[in-house]
């Protein structure tokens, strides 16, 4: 038989380890209003993180993040085999896995997501900047494209939506 988990229990496991590493809902919801404040004339904070929490009730999206923060924490304690943990402690560029990973929340909502996603990975505004930051001792190699992902796709939710209403 098919082994499912309690959905419940997923779903709060990915809001508390979101937060244990320094990413709250609020940081994600303003890397949403950088993308759309130019696309969607009078759009707020509030429908911003409305539609970030809407991205992180799936399960898929659950399951990524969980994943990639667990990879970090692996790294950060030295708990993965050569020459893997070099290559995400020092996010190599060739690596791209935390990209893969990523795309994988960008695709479910269709194309307009990578646009997006390519935009504030390249100029790392907000809590990605924070992210990025090697000096404190964290790795955040898989949760920094993961936290781009996230607001890609509820920017894409977005004009989706307001696409619908013209
Ligand atoms: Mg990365």
């Amino acid at each position: 038989m098919e082994y499912s988990l309690d959905s419940k229990q997923v779903a709060e496991a990915t809001y508390e380890w979101l937060e244990k590493r320094g990413v709250r809902i609020e940081d994600i919801a303003e890397l949403v209003m950088f993308l759309q404040r130019d696309y969607v004339p009078g759009l707020t904070p509030e429908e911003c993180k409305r539609n970030v929490e809407k991205v992180l009730e799936k399960r898929e999206v659950q399951n990524a993040i969980l994943t990639g923060i667990q990879l970090d924490i692996l790294a950060e304690k030295g708990e993965m085999f050569a020459p893997l943990l070099d290559l995400v402690k020092h996010d190599e560029g060739l690596y791209g896995v935390d990209e893969v990973l990523a795309l994988s929340i960008v695709n479910i909502y269709g194309s307009i997501g990578f646009t997006n996603y390519g935009y504030v990975d390249k100029l790392k505004p907000g809590i990605l900047r924070k992210l990025n930051d090697k000096n404190d001792g964290q790795i955040h190699t898989f949760l920094d494209d993961i936290v781009g992902a996230i607001a890609a796709a509820a920017s894409s939710r977005i004009a989706h939506l307001h696409q619908d209403s013209k």
